[in-house]
């Protein structure tokens, strides 16, 4: 079948993969004339790093393993620690924060040259019979048999077939940067997490001997962007526990990206006919629970099941998947959007002992994904 894939991000690049190992004849048409590559690092738990192995994707050589997430309050006294190790042993995969360039050049690797086809963007789709065509800002069209809509929060096919932009700013914005931050945690294997008035700001190794650092502030898109966002998070921060001034030290002003966060209610169908989405054109969500990445490899995953499944009826088979993922990656938008990281956990999670916050977290990670 011939598959039109638009956009190059994880969840296009992850469901070119996926397809393509199935025989399918596959294009990916991104906009930007390279990958792109901006972000920090991203988290991918075990069902992320389950899937890229069942895709033959390697993470060799890349990202940190995390074996504990632990939540501090602003005066460095431990809250809450969860044992995410327990979730890779009972999963059978690990959990690794790695650069979002490394998963993106991983996934490149993992495709023939000529797949992707870049500074092609798409300006929307039509249907007729059992052929979908995709139109181009450069004036050509392309012509397949399915269209998978993996272009993103701004997705133009999604627009088409929704109407409008249903992602909602939830209030809170992360101003974060990755870099080589001389501090333990870079070569550790345990996240951190320091939450406190005003907000939080998170620490993870991302390999390399990088550190992936963040800072999460409310955030508005009717306000003004922060001039000097590093000046504004030493100011409110500056004081916090160690080692989050030793972090605001080393850092600089260019290093600072905005990521603002948005909030698709996820609704059970995404597509019409031989077109569907994935990925965040479909579940847009903040990254407070880590799982934006994921559930794009979760959907690639699925897409490609469902279609082996049901390789005569491409639009049931689509509708089929929709379904699936609606739900799981829905769960995930909805507690990603309670931004709960961002203030200090209750009184009652904070008795909660360790060995139980890792059960916890190992039933949630197979509660939102279709792999494990
Ligand atoms: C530059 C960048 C930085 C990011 N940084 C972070 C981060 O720091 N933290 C975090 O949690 N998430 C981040 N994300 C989002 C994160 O990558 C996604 O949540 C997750 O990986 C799911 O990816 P996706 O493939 O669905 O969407 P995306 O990663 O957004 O990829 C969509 C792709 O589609 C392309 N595209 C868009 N419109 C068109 C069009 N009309 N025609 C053709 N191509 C098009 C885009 O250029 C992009 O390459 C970032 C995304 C991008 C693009």
């Amino acid at each position: 079948m011939r598959v039109l894939i638009i956009g190059a991000g994880v969840g296009g690049l992850a469901a070119a993969v996926a397809l393509r190992a199935d025989g399918h004849e596959v294009t990916v048409a991104e906009e930007a004339a390279a990958l792109r590559t901006g972000g920090a690092a991203v988290t991918l738990w075990s069902n992320g790093t389950g899937i890229l192995r069942d895709l033959g994707v390697s993470l060799d050589g890349v990202g940190a393993p995390i074996d504990v997430l632990e939540q501090r309050d602003a005066d460095g006294r431990r809250l809450v620690s969860v044992d995410v190790a327990r979730a890779a042993r009972v999963h059978g995969h690990p959990h690794v924060c790695l650069p979002r360039r490394r998963l993106l050049e991983r996934l490149m690797d993992a495709l023939p040259d000529g797949v992707v086809e870049f500074g092609r963007a798409c300006t929307g789709v039509s249907q007729e019979g059992g052929t979908v065509r995709a139109g181009f800002a450069d004036g050509s069209v392309g012509e397949a048999d399915l269209v998978v809509g993996a272009d993103g929060r701004r997705s133009v096919v999604r627009d088409q077939l929704w109407g409008g932009d249903p992602a909602e700013p939830t209030g809170w914005g992360t101003w974060q940067g990755l870099g080589p931050v001389p501090i333990d945690v870079v070569s550790s294997r345990v996240g951190l997490m320091i939450a406190g008035k005003g907000g939080s700001c998170g620490l993870m190794p991302a390999g390399e001997g990088l550190l992936q650092w963040w800072f999460d502030m409310p955030w508005s898109p009717d306000e003004p962007p922060l001039a000097e966002p590093l000046a504004e998070i030493r100011r409110r921060f500056g004081h916090w526990c160690t080692p989050v001034p030793e972090v605001l030290a080393a850092v600089r002003e260019a290093d600072v990206e905005l990521f603002p966060h948005y909030r698709h209610r996820v609704p059970r169908k995404w597509g019409a006919g031989r077109v569907t989405l994935a990925g965040d054109s479909a579940h847009s969500m903040p990254p407070t629970r880590a799982q934006g990445a994921n559930q794009a490899l979760e959907d690639a995953w699925a897409l490609a099941a469902v279609l082996r499944a049901k390789p005569d009826d491409v639009p049931a088979a689509l509708r089929e998947y929709e379904r699936k993922r609606s739900r799981k990656a829905g769960i995930v938008a909805r507690h990603a959007g309670r931004e709960d990281i961002n203030r200090l956990p209750s009184f009652v999670s904070r008795l909660a002992p360790d060995g139980l916050t890792g059960v916890y977290y190992t039933r949630w990670l197979a509660q939102i994904s279709d792999f494990l």
